[in-house]
């Protein structure tokens, strides 16, 4: 681990709080505050990435080695580290929460890779911050697997995210109570170990500006800017408006990338926003299987269903809306916000736009063609069609002669396959008539579909069965899976049981339909 070298700007250039203990407090002028891991029974590496060991410059003897696993759970710390937790705010479910922070989030410093680039490594479970307000700090092992995994299956369907370093499993118990009904349980811990160029989120930018400490806004706008945009030219407002439309712009790309692949993140509290338009913070997500815009896996939203799958473009937007309002003070007017908002739906509609035309495989994507893919996602959440299998299974539909037979296997249901084979045929129809008027050939249409509509997603029973297998002592199940969801737009022979529908009993278990946010 000789070449993990960390400089560490956060903790350098913005303001922390003098205490130094983990006691509950509201933190005041401070954006984090100073924490050590609290240290763990027996650590001990269960999974890990290797492109980002690789990019980290570490290799497997350093992987294998008992001073990784005595790091990453929070035992040991590296020279150069210097361990913190972020002070934020935020809305949650519409409401806003006051302060946060880091509950059991310690960011360890900014390593720099062999290319020069910023890596906020952060522990995620490592025990009490001054932010954990009365909870235990720690996480535990079926929730670390599900981050652990889903961040890393979506960096490889090209999707915007924080990344993951490795797993490591704690040796301790953790109490908790899955679905808040009074059935406490003692279950394995873990510890994640997040990767980004850097973890800061909506909330940070809002808990200041709550507060009334404008300089402390400024500072942060100021830092953030130089150190994650610095491509971005200007000074004064003008740089703040130009940076306020990157963020909308970015946070566009990464929604619509989540519509295309069927991720819903289930928590879409603009604490769980990060300012850079990566997908931060897996929790209660979850994958669509059959189509359905109103699914959400998070049954702590059960009732009001807020950031179900079709909802995510305006919550996104509603985020945005509420960072606007924290950056308020920055501007002497609200005209460039209102700008950037805007903003946001044109790059949501453009980047809908591309979706359409690469998950249809057109070249380009014509007024048309948004009727056209509306009127399939219609047919597709009233005939209950798993949105991975068809869309994979569309690129073998032949133009010339168009029927529903390759498509079959993606339905759920007998009946409903019966009672909307007419609509659907009359779609294909459309569909094999705008085909034909695309400049595309049938090889180069379904190279564009396989390349935009995955074979492999990370469903949640996948996940489930790879958390049973390690509560079982089996960790293999994750590797397994990781190392599938490494090429999820390939064929991959011998991988096809990774790549069906959701069984009839994963409908109603825990952890494949139904999570909360107890993690
Ligand atoms: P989340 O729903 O995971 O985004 O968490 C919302 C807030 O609760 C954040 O401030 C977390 O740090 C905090 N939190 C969640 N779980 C715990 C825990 N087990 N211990 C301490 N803080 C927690
Ligand atoms: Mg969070």
């Amino acid at each position: 681990m000789r070449h993990l070298r960390f400089d560490n700007t956060f903790v350098r250039e913005l303001p922390g709080d003098p205490e130094e203990s983990s006691r509950q407090r509201q933190v005041l002028g401070a954006l984090y505050s100073r924490v050590q891991p609290t240290p763990v029974a027996a650590p001990r590496v269960i999974a890990w990435s290797r492109e980002m060991a690789r990019t980290l410059g570490l290799e497997e003897a350093d992987i294998a080695s008992p001073v990784f696993a005595q790091v990453f759970g929070g035992n040991v710390l590296l020279d150069g580290m210097q361990p913190y937790a972020a002070n934020y705010g935020g809305h949650q479910f519409g409401v806003w929460a006051d302060q946060l922070g880091d509950g059991r989030a310690i960011s360890l410093g900014e390593a720099i890779d062999g290319a020069g680039r910023r890596w906020e490594l952060q522990l995620k479970g490592a025990g009490r911050t001054p932010y954990s307000r009365g909870a235990d700090g720690r996480a535990v092992l079926r929730s670390s697997v599900r981050e652990f995994l889903c961040s890393e299956a979506m960096h490889h369907l090209g999707v915007a995210t924080t990344r993951a370093l490795c797993l490591v499993a704690t040796g301790d118990t953790v109490v908790r109570d899955m679905f808040y009904d009074g059935h406490p349980q003692d279950e394995p811990g873990a510890i994640v170990c997040r990767v980004a160029p850097s973890f800061i989120r909506f909330g940070n930018f809002e808990l200041p500006a709550a507060r009334g400490d404008i300089g402390l806004l400024r500072q942060l706008a100021d830092y953030t800017i130089a150190r994650d945009f610095p491509e971005l030219r200007g000074e004064g407002e003008a740089l703040y408006a130009a940076w306020f439309a990157q963020v909308c712009e970015r946070t566009a790309w990464m929604v619509a990338h989540w519509m295309r692949v069927g991720f819903v993140h289930g928590v879409m509290n603009t604490d769980n926003m990060s300012i850079l338009g990566l997908t931060i913070d897996y929790g209660p997500y979850g994958w669509i299987d059959n189509f359905d815009p109103d699914w959400t896996p998070n049954t702590t939203d059960a009732g009001r269903r807020r950031y179900r799958f079709g909802q995510q473009p305006n919550v996104a937007w509603w985020n945005l809306s509420r960072l606007a309002m924290a950056l308020a003070p920055l501007f002497s007017g609200t005209g460039p916000l209102q700008a950037g908002l805007d903003h946001y739906a044109a790059t949501y509609a453009e980047a809908d736009r591309c979706n359409v035309a690469a998950k249809l495989g057109l070249a380009e994507c014509r007024d048309g063609d948004t009727v056209l893919a509306r009127d399939l996602y219609a047919l597709l959440a009233e005939a209950e069609v798993d949105m991975t299998l068809f869309f994979r299974a569309l690129a073998d539909v032949d133009r010339r002669h168009p029927s529903l037979e390759p498509l079959r296997e993606a339905f759920y249901d007998d009946a409903r396959y019966a009672s909307s084979a007419p609509a659907f045929t009359a779609w294909l129809s459309r569909y094999a008539a705008r085909l034909a008027d695309d400049p595309l050939s049938d090889d180069e249409r379904r190279a564009r579909m396989n390349a935009a509509n995955p074979r492999y997603v990370l469903r949640n029973y996948l996940a489930q069965q790879a958390i049973d297998r390690a509560m079982q002592g089996d960790d293999e199940g994750i590797a397994e899976l990781l190392e599938v969801m490494r090429r999820p737009y390939d064929d991959q022979p011998g991988n096809e049981r990774y790549a069906q529908k959701r069984p009839a009993w994963a409908v109603h278990k825990a952890g494949c339909s139904m999570l909360s946010c107890s993690s």
